[in-house]
């Protein structure tokens, strides 16, 4: 099965793909962590991706087009994925589709995230992200550990992604609105892809909201 986690910034896409990941047995793939991955390393390709990360700015399709195949060609990947913070663009969608159709694969379902434009800055801003394992948490909504260590990998660092300020959020939600949300309309053209989830309420409920939308409850069957 491959899914689209689909939604404005803030929507709760990586949140929810960590807890679909595990019931659906099919990793998540966020071409976001992956950057961020990358730019910890220190290499000149992580470097080039910060240079348009840290504005909230897109990344230039050819690149990130580059790094979602390289992925997609792993194993743990052969059997389905959960795409989170990609495609951004009709390319990079176009792009996908064609990797996938080469192994008679193709987008099954586009689960877009809907949450009203007024909750996304306070949902972003008490956002909490492990730099390890790019866990995410909420101050408020999903606290991390009282220990401050990640849930999931025990990383020390859970903090504010550099990128979550309010500034950089506004850039952010303009590039969803001009080049992400077209997406919607080149899935449109394939009956029952594209199905709209109400992303606002308890995260249980959402993932619930998500797994009823693939046929499945929340213990997988
Ligand atoms: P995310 O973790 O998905 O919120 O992504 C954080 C930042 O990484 C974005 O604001 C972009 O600068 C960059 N990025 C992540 N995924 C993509 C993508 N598919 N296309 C272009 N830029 C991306």
């Amino acid at each position: 099965m491959d899914l689209i986690l689909f939604g404005p910034p803030g929507a709760g896409k990586g949140t929810q793909s960590k807890f679909l990941q595990e019931t659906l047995k099919i990793p998540q793939i966020s071409t976001g962590d992956m950057m961020r991955a990358e730019r910890k390393s220190g290499s000149d390709l992580g470097q080039r991706f910060d240079s348009f990360m840290s504005k909230g700015l897109l990344v230039p399709d050819d690149l990130v087009i580059e790094l979602l195949e390289k992925r997609l060609h792993q194993d743990d990947a052969k059997g389905g994925a959960i795409f989170d913070g990609y495609p951004r663009t009709v390319p990079q969608a176009k792009a996908l589709d064609a990797v996938l159709e080469k192994s008679g694969r193709r987008i099954g379902k586009v689960l877009s995230l809907e949450v009203p434009e007024g909750s996304i800055v306070d949902r972003i801003s008490g956002r909490r992200t492990c730099l390890d394992c790019g866990q995410a948490y909420h101050v408020r909504y999903n606290p991390p550990p009282p220990s401050g260590r990640c849930g999931s990998c025990n990383g020390e660092r859970v903090v504010q992604r550099s990128d979550d300020t309010e500034e950089t959020v506004r850039t952010r939600h303009a590039a969803y609105l001009k080049d992400t949300l077209p997406i919607l309309a080149h899935y449109g053209q394939f009956p029952g892809v594209v199905v709209a989830i109400d992303g606002m309420g308890e995260v249980d409920a959402v993932t619930k909201r998500l797994l009823g939308a693939v046929g499945l409850d929340a213990a997988g069957s």
